[in-house]
């Protein structure tokens, strides 16, 4: 594949080179969209090497590195690993760790992963203490506690949207001699960069912003440095097949082209519809960073640039009851789970997340798209006055 973009002596933002791909074209057509490549086996050549770098799929495909290559651009890393799955990007860090090692990760976090810590992480040898990020001074006495291998965090965080201070918790986890990963999925690469921040490791849901159109389950993970914990982890992608397939991670790359507008059009429809919902006579709380009255508003401001992201949470009045009734009525917003598509979505998080949840059972999750903030507004709003007429 020829790079048209590295040949070019112009410096472009980003963004740009997101929206092309970067410039990638294909030599053979040159058609301006890189072919999809399907091919799990590669011919030697006469003297037995692999020159072109390519032996055999689980490790080697020509779709994936570009989606990779993409990451690598977005986030500023040294390199990246696109996974079958969020889920298996987070899965394969952990799983990269010593037995005995000790984990540092959020008590306000992503349901599934907090629930594959508590139960899952422990047969791998790994202890797991759940601690609150929001806390400097307890996320200091909890990593000098004993001795630590890595924090985890993320930021904003699900579903009450605290931020966390990436710069000061990655110079304790370092202190400590410790990593620090960071999962990124709400703050895309768009509005935060951890590695630039001091963290080691960025991990992502591509099922979410990166894709954005929810028709892809896919996982990134992107590092600062090239060194033995992650060939440990790249090794462990293929030996464990924690695999995207070559469509899907084409489908992601499509997706990357247009992520820069649709966050900015997620960011903006989601601060709208919290400031027209913090006076709203049936809404207790609105949860969004970008708010001038959130506890981490100034932290937000200082660390994510052009926007406080897309997803917000408001705590409706009439308790659970009054939740649930509210998300019943919405007709234009979907009710259902996940986030980060162009549609928006609406959810009652407390019952997904079930028994031992932190999230409050008044509170519904909003996943704002990128439809006109008028229509968004208007719905929810004969939702919440339809539930309690
Ligand atoms: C969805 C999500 C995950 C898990 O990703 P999958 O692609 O669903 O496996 C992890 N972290 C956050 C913040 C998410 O939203």
């Amino acid at each position: 594949m020829s790079d048209e973009t590295s040949k070019m002596n112009v410096h472009v933002s980003r963004e740009t080179l997101a929206v092309q791909a970067m410039g990638r074209i294909d030599p053979l057509t040159r058609a301006v969209v890189p072919p999809l490549h399907l091919s799990t086996t590669f011919i030697r050549d006469p003297d037995n090497q692999y020159r072109s770098g390519f032996s055999y799929g689980r490790a080697d495909n020509e779709t994936v590195r570009e989606l990779e290559s993409i990451m690598v651009m977005l986030e500023q890393a040294e390199a990246a690993l696109v996974f079958g799955s969020g889920m298996s990007a987070a899965v394969g860090v952990f799983s990269a760790l010593a037995p005995g090692s000790r984990v540092l990760a959020p008590a306000v976090m992503y349901w599934a992963l907090r629930y594959w810590l508590l139960h899952d992480a422990p047969a791998l040898g790994l202890t797991v203490d759940f601690i609150d990020m929001g806390d400097i001074d307890a996320v200091a006495a909890a990593a000098a506690a004993a001795p630590l291998n890595l924090v985890w965090i993320e930021t904003p965080s699900n579903p009450l949207w605290g931020v966390l201070d990436i710069a000061a918790i990655a110079d304790i986890a370092h202190l400590n001699g410790a990593r620090l990963v960071v999962d990124s999925t709400c703050a895309t690469p768009v509005l935060t960069q951890p590695l630039l921040l001091g963290a080691d490791i960025v991990m992502h849901s591509a099922s979410k912003y990166l894709n954005g159109h929810s028709d892809v389950i896919a996982g990134v993970l992107a590092t600062r440095v090239t060194d033995e914990f992650w060939t440990r982890i790249t090794r462990i992608r293929s030996s464990h097949g924690m695999l995207l397939g070559p469509f899907e991670a084409f489908l992601v790359t499509r997706g990357i082209r247009t992520l820069h507008v649709r966050v900015r059009a997620s960011c903006a429809n989601a601060l709208a519809l919290a400031l027209a919902l913090q006076d709203h006579p049936l809404i207790e709380a609105v949860l969004y960073p970008g708010l001038k009255d959130h506890r981490n508003h100034a932290l937000a401001a200082r660390q994510m640039k052009g926007g406080f992201g897309g997803m917000l949470s408001i705590r409706v009045k009439g308790g659970e009851a009054g939740a649930i009734a509210a998300a019943a009525h919405v007709q234009l917003w979907k009710r259902a789970t996940s986030l980060g598509g162009v549609e928006s979505l609406l959810e009652h998080r407390a019952s997904i997340e079930g028994a031992g949840t932190p999230c409050p059972p008044d509170l519904l999750r909003l996943s704002c798209g990128i439809e006109t903030a008028d229509d968004l507004l208007a719905d929810l709003d004969q939702a919440l006055h339809a539930a309690v007429a």
